[in-house]
């Protein structure tokens, strides 16, 4: 086919069941979310290298990101030609470790604000599988106040040299570039004086450690940065323009798995995309079908997910035509995290005791105790319910803002608690 052709869906189709078929089928297991204590080091490893190279399959057979430019790797295609891909895949293994945040927001950041040259370098070898990337953006002093970044970035020629930390980075210990917002300039207020960075990981000077949760999972990392040096050419967008990069970052990291860089099979994950029929699977292998109340729980749980999914149409649509700004993405956000969190408490509810202590054999019921322990991560990570209202109201509504005081003055003069860093230490 000429590369100016696009391929038609039902060609598309075609090829995308025939790749579908040769994969494996997901059990509930493989389903289960990240920071679960349940995997050794070495099984994280094995998958995480067993997803590069499904990733790479898909490279190969030409079903790599989908919505990508052909001239970085891509397909060149549409977002329905993903939404086919994607219900082709449907109940088989995918690179799940891959999609956030390695193909939105970093690949979505890297093609918005990437020079010429990283992208060329960068978007094939993440689209093979070859680059994992991840976001150091929270830092122990700022997590929703991301602007306040106190990580540092001084020019030193053609080098820049970095300081700080960053924190709740979900598998750094096994990634490999990271996409950084530092501050460059703290005689400009907040806003004004940031950076954003890209670098390998195990760059000399980047200590990972890991955090080990109350259930043992230690797949967050904390990142201390001393003396961090990289070369101009790592640099995304221009210097103490970092906000205009970080503005559409947050966008994309908002967009999480409904990124149209996103290859996801239909009906994956549990409580987050589970609508009535997981909840039905669920009291069907409790026995508690025809109890009133089960009934009850799972047709709230298909009405979440219904207006879930219409909520997530209208959003789009808008923020498309330009009808709403891209801030309304907001609105999807705060119902999706509030939403997931409900379902999981539905679903362990349904599970009853066998959802807090199970075998693997429970199938349906298991490991909802654990998603249940995890359910207020659905509000916090990609930035947290309470930021995503208050951006429904200042942004979308056009309520009044906040007062803050560190906004039109140097940032070195934003006063700062005694334990967080200032720009003199
Ligand atoms: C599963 C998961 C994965 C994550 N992965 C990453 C990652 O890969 N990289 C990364 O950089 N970070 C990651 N994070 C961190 C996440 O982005 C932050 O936890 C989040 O932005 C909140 O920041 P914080 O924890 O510092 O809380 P804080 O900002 O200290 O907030 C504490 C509480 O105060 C509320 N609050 C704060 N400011 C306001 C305000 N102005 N108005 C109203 N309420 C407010 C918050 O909503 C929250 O309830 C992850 C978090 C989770 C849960």
């Amino acid at each position: 086919m000429p590369r100016s052709e696009i391929e038609s869906l039902d060609a598309f189709r075609q090829r995308a069941r025939a790749f579908a078929q040769k994969l494996g089928r997901v059990t509930p297991r493989a389903a289960a979310s990240a920071l679960r204590a349940d995997r050794s080091d070495e099984e994280e490893l094995a998958e995480v290298a067993r997803e590069r190279e499904l990733q790479r399959r898909l490279f190969d057979a030409n079903l790599a990101g989908v919505c990508v430019p052909r001239e970085y790797g891509g397909q060149g295609l549409t977002p329905a030609h993903q939404r086919v891909l994607n219900a082709e895949l449907r109940g088989r293994e995918y690179p799940a470790r891959l999609q956030v945040p390695t193909f939105t927001p970093c690949l979505s950041v890297l093609l918005e604000f990437g020079s010429e040259q990283q992208k060329l370098k960068h978007v094939p070898a993440i689209l093979r599988g070859d680059e994992l990337w991840m976001q150091f953006l929270s830092e122990p002093s700022c997590g929703s106040d991301v602007a306040g970044a106190l990580t540092t970035a001084v020019r030193d020629g053609d080098e820049w040299v970095l300081n700080g930390s960053k924190v709740w980075t979900t598998g750094a210990w096994w990634s490999d570039w990271g996409l950084c917002l530092a501050r460059t300039n703290w005689d400009a207020p907040k806003h004004g004086g940031l950076t954003v960075f890209i670098f390998p990981i195990k760059s000399p000077g980047i200590e990972v450690q890991r955090i080990e949760m109350l259930n043992g999972s230690k797949e967050f990392c904390q990142e201390y940065l001393t003396d961090v040096r990289i070369p101009d050419s790592y640099r995304i967008g221009a210097v103490d323009e970092g906000w205009t990069v970080g503005s559409r970052w947050m966008f994309f990291e908002g967009m999480g798995n409904n990124s149209p860089l996103v290859t996801m099979p239909e009906g994956t994950g549990r409580a987050t995309h589970g609508s009535g029929a997981t909840m039905h699977a669920i009291a069907k292998a409790a026995g508690t079908l025809s109890d009133p109340r089960a009934r009850e729980l799972i047709g709230e749980a298909e009405c979440l997910h219904r207006v879930g999914e219409a909520l997530k149409r209208r959003i789009g649509q808008g923020i498309m035509t330009r009808k709403l700004p891209d801030k309304a993405s907001n609105i999807h956000r705060l119902y999706a995290g509030l939403a997931a969190t409900r379902r999981t408490t539905i679903a362990f509810e349904l599970a009853g005791p066998t959802g807090g202590a199970w075998v693997e054999e429970d199938g349906d019921l298991a490991e909802w105790g654990a998603d249940f322990l995890m359910r207020q991560a659905f509000c916090i990570g990609g930035g947290t319910t309470e930021m995503a209202a208050n951006n429904i109201s200042e942004r979308v509504l056009k309520m009044p803002r906040e007062v803050t005081h560190d906004r039109d003055r140097p940032f070195r003069e934003v006063p700062r608690s005694a334990n967080k860093a200032s720009a003199d230490e």
